[in-house]
């Protein structure tokens, strides 16, 4: 007598890994499943406001994610499949598909985000007897292949880094090839969802290309991207030209793709080591997987800390100097502050969703020690308005600066005016961007409420 086998009835769940491709956790649902469902949930809140709160995503991040989720629904369309994209919160989209579609597996990338792991862990409690399947498709490792247990985590980028090249070349641990494209994938079924997809097309997103656009989300346009930077020589020069603060040549820029998932950081390295035989390996070569290290050390420092990458004191046990100051804070965002480097790269993150790295430190470093604020509301306002917004970069990368993370020197404070010297020896770069400025006082009201211009007229 055969035993008729129980049908397996899929679910994945997109979340910053918007890729078909190098991605275990879908080729293992593939593998699995006999019908298999996709979904991608915007948070309302995201995307619209209200007069209490902005929406928390940027036109400039909606535009990219937009662009992303359209890639990768063209790309299940090729195989028969589709993406269910639906304006809720995954708590109240995902039971309804599972009561629906009597899902009994549900797949998805072991996310860093607090809010995804909090999610994740409500519904595998509240469905015990669905299977829930996570796989790092974020990093360049898995977990299970690091030299130290999450709980042992190095305390320093530095420590981190050289347990990691140690052990690479003891040839214990080895970054793998990125996997291959799913072969086939499942039908979808019959659904009646299909008002989803006409939906979400439609309702969007905010979406309408902005002159200032310097990149289209998608696995595409990543993969394509990803091909250009290496097809002529600028990766033998990145250490020398990785500090500039405006075009698209000074550095790689991978971070939006990366980020959104749309490419992975394996494909990255695997194209790189291609660059370094084919034409030259050299310390730029190098210093372009340093840097990548340097992303995997805040995506394991995410997982580590967990709750703590968003607290004010950090992973340490002081809290720093800061007070409220709401005019401060305005003036930072908009690129309003006394200082025109700040300035213009707030003004160019505003205009394109992109900041340089250099520009990032500096913003970040004013806004902790000459204005004094509390640096998750930094984190914040840059995580609403980076199309690369990565949580565990983001937020690891602000505790750095403030002294609450993982540097070993802590109060990390630039010096703003020789910086502008250096960075921007012409002014070009503040020129073009906040041009025209007037450089505005810190605070409009002094410390006993006097108007700043009043008491200047006052000979005060
Ligand atoms: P490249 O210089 O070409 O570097 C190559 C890759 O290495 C990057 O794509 C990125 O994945 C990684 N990388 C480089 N520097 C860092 C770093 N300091 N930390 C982590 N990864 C790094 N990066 C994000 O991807 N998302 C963020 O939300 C983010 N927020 C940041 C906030 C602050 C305050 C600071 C100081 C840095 C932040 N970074 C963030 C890191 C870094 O600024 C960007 O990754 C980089 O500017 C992206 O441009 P690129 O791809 O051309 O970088």
């Amino acid at each position: 007598m055969t035993v008729a086998k129980n049908k397996i009835t899929g679910l994945y769940w997109f979340t910053n890994d918007l890729r078909l491709d190098d991605n275990y956790a879908l080729l293992r649902a593939a593998a699995e499943s006999d019908k298999l469902l996709f979904i991608y949930c915007v948070h309302p809140k995201s995307i619209l406001s209200d007069q209490k709160a902005p929406n928390r995503l940027s036109r400039n991040r909606q535009q990219f994610l937009y662009e992303s989720l359209v890639d990768l629904d063209n790309q299940l369309a090729e195989q028969g499949q589709q993406l269910l994209v639906q304006f809720e919160s995954p708590m109240n989209a995902i039971p309804q598909l599972i009561a629906r579609h009597n899902i009994t597996q549900i797949y998805g990338s072991n996310n860093a985000g607090q809010y995804e792991r909090k999610i994740w862990q409500k519904l595998s409690k509240y469905y015990p007897m669905i299977g829930f399947h996570q796989a790092h498709t974020h990093t360049l490792f898995d977990s299970s292949q690091l030299p130290f247990t999450l709980d042992n985590l190095p305390d320093s980028f530095s420590s981190f880094r050289r347990k990691i090249e140690k052990a690479e070349k003891s040839g214990k641990l080895e970054i793998a090839k990125p996997l291959n494209a799913v072969p086939a994938l499942p039908p979808c079924g019959p659904i009646s969802d299909q008002y989803w997809r006409n939906l979400w097309r439609q309702q969007s997103l905010n979406c309408q290309p902005n002159e200032e656009q310097l990149f289209h989300g998608g696995a595409t346009a990543g993969m394509l991207h990803l091909e250009q930077y290496f097809s002529d020589n600028r990766a033998s020069s990145y250490k020398e030209t990785r500090n500039g603060l405006d075009g698209m040549n000074y550095s790689t820029k991978f971070s939006p793709w990366l980020s959104n998932g749309c490419i992975s950081p394996r494909q990255i390295i695997q194209r790189l080591k291609q660059y370094e035989t084919e034409v030259e390996a050299n310390e730029s070569t190098y210093w372009i997987y340093f840097e990548l290290l340097w992303r995997e050390y805040f995506q394991w420092y995410a997982h580590s800390y967990k709750a703590k990458l968003f607290r004010f004191n950090g992973i340490k046990n002081s809290n720093p100097t800061t007070s409220f100051y709401p005019e401060r804070f305005q003036k930072w965002c908009q690129g309003n502050t006394p200082y025109p480097i700040v300035n213009a790269c707030m003004k160019q993150l505003n205009a394109t969703g992109y900041m340089s790295n250099r520009g990032r430190q500096l913003v970040a470093s004013c806004f902790v020690h000459e204005l004094n604020l509390d640096w998750r509301y930094g984190a914040a306002y840059m995580e609403q308005q980076l199309i690369d917004f990565d949580v565990a970069s983001n937020w690891g990368n602000w505790q750095y600066l403030a002294g609450v993370g993982a540097d070993p020197r802590g109060h990390r404070r630039f010096d703003l005016d020789k910086q502008a010297s250096i960075y921007d020896p012409d002014g070009q770069f503040v020129k073009r961007w906040a041009e025209d400025q007037d450089c505005w006082p810190l605070d409009s009201r002094d410390a006993v409420d006097w108007p700043v211009e009043v008491r200047a007229q006052a000979g005060g």
